[in-house]
């Protein structure tokens, strides 16, 4: 059995279809018509251009947005000014063949990208990695490689990039493995849209499978058994049906209240990063969003959107949300989020520098703009703003006046702007969460970024795998500040939501109600099994839920309390 980093849910047994690693034989060789080496470049350089364009076209044609957003990021480095005259110049001086001058140049950059300490970087090596293999493809000799699958099966490969995926005949693919990769990389987005099992970041599982071997993933524990036996077979047979059943059975819920049996109506919202994810949010029924995360607008690109792009994003948002509230949070760059078109210094401890609100405030220009951008969106639906990352009243109180600024600056240019646009502020960093009674005073609503409050609660980088252990929930310093912002939220009589991870995971909806949560925002998907829990929900049994788990003093033992199905529900705890 071998352990991986779950990464798309549910259960796949099929026979393996291993795909070799990708290997070119780069020969160096010297050239002696350097015009027509460097036009097979640019030809290569062509035809890759139109496979990573007809990649854009499928993805969107099955609206698969963030694809179609990664493909055009591939497309600007064939495009790279830099890259391409690199490889020119090697060619015209070295008279070494364009294979050759191309490897080097990317390696050259690989290099580079993978000695950065930032996770955005890192990344992009992938991307480069990928869009160099398509262009070594169109220089070989016989032309590209394409897998042709004729029956169902496994994808084990050690990484699986964006364009392989393209490139594959996805009906037959029940599921993916892959050596490299973790929770938040392509293959797990891409295998999350799809809806298909996988499994990534599993260490020297090529060598260890044969193409045809039977092979079972289980999604939900990041686990892949290689030539099971037949008992292990039946058994996790009876786990996929169950599986299905149960995302069955969800669906039903989809146009049923999220109400607890006492009747209280519970807020559930979506967390989404683009206008590409409203078409889940509203299917599963989200009252709102929750969430929406702009700084994907930012990301893999090399200019700023202007504020004309902005507006048309947040509008559609909001358009489309038809006056259900839509909290859009400005940009929360800094930390593992980056932008190349910003230049950003390198930090030390990147997610203690300057991130999120404190970057807003150092770059006014940008922030206007997309204050701009927001408040001229703000008449299309019900908007409202939240700024991420703010850690004292003085941050608040100044990203305020900018927006105070910006509205009367749009009045005055007789741009019309919403009457009233509540303004909050996301609850991650503790020094916030302890004095949630004094932004009571000044805020419209606080939303709970569980995400970032555990890692600064706890000091457990969240993106570090060496510390994962350590970076829990369950912690009962975590849970006593949930509460105590809940708490202190309620006394000031300002709305409060949570929209971290904890907010969408099904274990902590009894003891979120207990503590008095009564808005959820989470990733469209987990919409359904967090309304299930509600629904079977006795208000009395979470209350005696919350007391029971905060008198616990370890982790350890509220992770089992709360894992106890029977302890969650409403047959105990007093119901
Ligand atoms: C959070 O920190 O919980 C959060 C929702 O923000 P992000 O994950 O975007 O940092
Ligand atoms: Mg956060």
């Amino acid at each position: 059995m071998y352990k991986g980093i779950p990464a798309s849910s549910g259960i796949a047994i099929c026979p393996a279809l291993v795909l070799p690693k990708k290997q070119f034989q780069l020969e160096k060789r010297t050239i002696q018509d350097v015009a027509a080496e460097k036009e097979r470049f640019h030809q290569a350089l062509a035809a890759t251009k139109t496979r990573i364009d007809g990649f854009i076209e499928a993805a969107r044609a099955q609206e698969q947005t963030e694809s179609a957003q990664i493909f055009k990021a591939h497309r600007l480095f064939l495009e790279d000014p830099e890259l391409i005259s690199r490889v020119e110049n090697q060619i015209t001086q070295e008279k070494v063949n364009a294979e050759f001058a191309l490897e080097t140049t990317v390696n050259f950059y690989l290099d580079i990208l993978a000695k950065s300490n930032n996770a955005y970087f890192r990344e992009r090596a992938t991307d480069l990695r990928d869009v160099a293999n398509h262009i070594l493809q169109f220089l070989a000799v016989n032309g590209p490689q394409i897998p042709q699958i004729k029956e169902d099966c496994i994808i084990v490969t050690d990484e699986l990039t964006p364009s392989d995926t393209a490139l594959l005949p996805l009906d037959k693919v029940q599921g993916f493995v892959t050596e490299v990769g973790g929770p938040t990389s392509h293959t797990a987005i891409i295998a999350r849209s799809l809806e298909l099992p996988a499994v990534v970041g599993v260490k020297k599982i090529t060598p260890s499978v044969q193409s045809g071997d039977l092979i079972i993933i289980d999604g939900e524990q990041g686990l892949v058994l290689v030539n099971p036996d037949p008992d292990t077979v039946e058994g996790y047979r009876q786990r996929q049906e169950a599986f299905l059943r149960q995302k069955k059975e969800l669906f039903s819920l989809k146009g049923l209240a999220a109400r607890t049996k006492n009747g209280q109506t519970i807020k559930l919202l979506a967390n989404i990063g683009g206008p590409w994810e409203l078409p889940k949010a509203l299917e599963y029924g989200a009252d709102g969003i929750g969430l929406y995360r702009t700084e994907y607008l930012f990301l893999n690109r090399e200019t700023l959107p202007t504020e004309e792009e902005q507006f048309q994003a947040y509008k559609e948002v909001l358009a489309k949300m038809e006056g259900k509230p839509v909290v859009i949070r400005t940009i929360d760059i800094g930390g593992d989020k980056n932008m190349p078109a910003l230049n950003l210094e390198p930090e030390m401890n990147p997610f203690l520098g300057c991130r999120g609100i404190r970057f807003c405030l150092k770059n006014k220009a940008l922030f206007t703009t997309q204050l701009r951008a927001l408040y001229r969106a703000s008449v299309h639906g019900q908007l409202k703003i939240m700024f991420p990352m703010i850690s004292s009243l003085e941050e608040f109180r100044a990203a305020v006046k900018c927006a105070e600024e910006v509205r009367a600056e749009l009045i005055a240019e007789g741009h019309s702007v919403s009457g009233r646009v509540p303004i909050g502020i996301m609850v991650e960093v503790p020094s916030a969460a302890i004095i949630t009674d004094l932004f009571a005073k000044e805020v419209d609503f606080v939303s709970i970024g569980t995400n970032d409050l555990i890692q600064y609660t706890l000091a457990v980088d969240r993106m570090n795998k060496q510390i994962s252990h350590l970076y829990s929930p369950f912690h009962p310093a975590v849970l006593r500040l949930i509460k105590l912002v809940i708490d202190q939220a309620r006394k000031g009589r300002i709305e409060v939501s949570m929209c971290g991870e904890m907010a969408g995971d099904p274990r902590f909806t009894s003891l979120l109600i207990g503590l008095g949560l009564e808005s959820f925002s989470m990733s469209p998907s987990a919409l359904l099994a967090v309304k299930k829990q509600i629904r079977a929900l006795k208000n009395s049994t979470a209350k005696a839920l919350a007391k029971k788990v905060l008198a616990l003093s370890t982790a350890e033992q509220i992770r089992a309390a709360l894992e106890d199905k029977e302890e969650r529900s409403d047959s105990s705890c007093g119901s």
